[in-house]
């Protein structure tokens, strides 16, 4: 068994290496965490000593097999948590995530396995991301932001960061949920907010809110 804050680090290697798809420097983690850079590479080392994490010559670190097993099975418990308190429990989106962050560490492999069950083995969760499997594969659908989306096309809303509650219940106050389709129709300058249309209605979305928000393109008969 790996202490919580052990399953954290391995868990925020994992997020920062698949964005940059390179090694992870001491100082990207520390900033993830909201830690100092000397307590994140006390914490490396006892990661490198646990065989989680290999160093990389003037690059940082990455998760070695094990450390990637653990990182996905910890984000598995993560995300099942999270559906199942939406699910069961009719907790709403916006607070799942906080919930799950503390539970993750408690759920035994058997709850883990009750749960997926119950929830008929669940690709995704609330927020729309993947829920790796139990042999610890993830994958999803491919994405781009909402803020990148070209004007007059329409793409479904699929998947959106859960790390800010305020804008999931700012969408929930918009009724726009997950599996919305949506088109931008229109942009303001300099960074301004997206006209986006969603069910004859227009919305002016902030570009911080467009960014956390991952839509898919509508195939052929769709759109
Ligand atoms: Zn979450």
């Amino acid at each position: 068994m790996f202490s919580p804050s052990v399953q954290d680090y391995a868990k925020a290697v994992f997020a920062l290496e698949d964005r940059a798809g390179a090694a992870v420097s001491t100082n990207d983690l520390a900033e993830r965490l909201g830690v100092t850079p000397g307590s994140a590479s006390g914490m490396v080392r006892k990661l490198a000593e646990q065989g989680l994490l290999e160093h990389v010559p003037y690059r940082g670190v990455r998760l070695t097999a094990e450390g990637r097993r653990l990182a996905l099975q910890v984000i598995r418990r993560h995300r099942l948590i999270e559906l199942f308190l939406a699910e069961a429990l009719e907790m709403p989106w916006d607070r799942v995530h906080a919930e799950a962050e503390v539970l993750e560490h408690a759920l035994s492999e058997e709850l883990e396995h009750l749960i997926a069950e119950r929830l008929g083995h669940p690709e995704v969760d609330p927020h729309g991301d993947p829920i790796p499997s139990a042999d610890f594969q993830l994958s999803g659908p491919d994405t781009i932001s909402l803020a990148e989306l070209a004007e007059n096309t329409r793409a479904r809303f699929v998947r959106v960061s859960d790390s800010d509650p305020e804008k999931l219940r700012y969408l929930a106050a918009q009724e726009i949920a997950l599996g919305a389709v949506v088109e931008v129709i229109g942009r303001e300058p300099f960074g301004g907010p997206l006209q986006v249309s969603h069910e004859g209605k227009q919305h002016a979305l902030g570009e911080q809110l467009a960014r956390a928000m991952r839509v898919a393109l509508l195939a052929e008969e769709e759109s």
